[in-house]
């Protein structure tokens, strides 16, 4: 099918939701990999996908980055970053034991949960666990105080969850869950164990829960959402169960422009366009281009919240730039 031209009379219109992509989690975890990059020079070892996002994993790779399953694949010796999703003790306790010098870029706000799980564990109580099997961060958060938590994989897994002491049971989750269905959770794990207390504060961060609020904005109004994100981005996965809930008619997850299906825009009129916290821009204004050149020319922002959040990069990173910095201004 060629692409058809806008029409001066086109009600073709795209909603473009704000904020979209880059978290300040993922963003500093991209940036640490380019900044250690040029400070020791390729290989840099990164142990899972830094960010889940096919895209900037390439793209690194081509810069001198090497993505392995295990620290026991990184030779002795050699630089390993953990990515942005965090990892468990037992992770720092192998490379230590391969001598490998590592770099740290999970997420503060991973790691915040990390200390509520100690914290809790300490203090014996059991947690559950909101989150979803096998992912990166979970296993993470798990290998902190493997004794004390049980997952709880959404409302369905609830019936299944038995604890020692109903009356010191407390609820943490994953960072990226949808923030409904994780209330729909809690609330059924509160009518088991009328005790259970919450974390602190919000465990789903402030990046997961903006894109959410955006995409339930444009839901309704949309006949088509494309959220750009990679099928193993949990958050992009979110965001069109989100989209769909909201009421669009239809919402699909693409990794670039040339995955979406001309079929997907038989009558539609609206399309909304959102990203997951993992996702460059570049790709979303490839998106945007794409649905340009077949009339969608007209773009609104539906904008949810500022973001202004950033975080500084890890800190043996930011020790070893500054160590440079000041050897640099002793030789001037
Ligand atoms: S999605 Fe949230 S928790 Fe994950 S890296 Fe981004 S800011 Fe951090």
């Amino acid at each position: 099918m060629t692409a058809t031209p806008a029409s001066p009379s086109s009600d073709k219109r795209v909603l473009l939701a704000a904020p979209r992509g880059y978290c300040a989690g993922v963003d500093r975890a991209v940036i640490a990999v380019e900044k250690a990059l040029e400070q020791y020079g390729s290989p840099i070892y990164v142990r899972h996908e830094i960010v889940h996002n096919k895209y900037v994993v390439q793209t690194l790779e081509k810069k001198g980055a090497i993505f392995v399953d295990e620290t026991a694949e990184v030779p002795e010796g050699s630089i390993v970053m953990f990515s942005a999703h965090g990892v468990a003790p037992t992770v720092h306790q192998e490379a230590a034991e391969r001598r490998l010098a590592t770099i740290d870029a999970t997420c503060p706000l991973v790691t915040k949960v990390h200390k509520e799980a100690v914290r809790f564990a300490n203090e014996d109580y059991d947690i559950l666990l909101i989150g979803h099997e096998g992912h990166e961060e979970v296993i993470g958060t798990s290998g902190e105080a493997p004794d004390h938590i049980t997952l709880v994989d959404g409302p369905d897994d609830v019936e299944n969850v038995t604890v020692r002491d109903d009356s010191k049971v407390v609820w943490l989750s994953q960072t990226t869950l949808s923030v409904d269905e994780t209330m729909e959770t809690v609330d059924k794990l509160k009518e088991k164990f009328p005790k259970l207390i919450s974390p602190p504060s919000d465990d789903i961060c402030y990046a997961t829960q903006n894109r959410q609020t955006a995409v339930k904005q444009m839901g309704a109004e949309a006949d088509l959402v494309v959220v750009v994100g990679s099928k193993n981005s949990s958050n992009s996965v979110r965001l069109v169960e989100v989209a769909l809930g909201a009421g669009a008619k239809d919402a699909h997850l693409v990794d670039f422009a040339d995955e979406i299906d001309e079929a997907w825009l038989e009558g539609v009129s609206t399309v909304g366009v959102t990203s997951g916290a993992s996702v460059p821009e570049v790709l979303v204004e490839g998106v945007l281009e794409w649905l340009a050149q077949r009339g969608f020319e007209d773009v609104e922002i539906v904008k949810a919240a500022e973001e202004s959040i950033t975080f500084s990069l890890p800190k043996e990173l930011r020790r070893d730039l500054r160590a440079e910095a000041a050897a640099l201004g002793e030789n001037r």
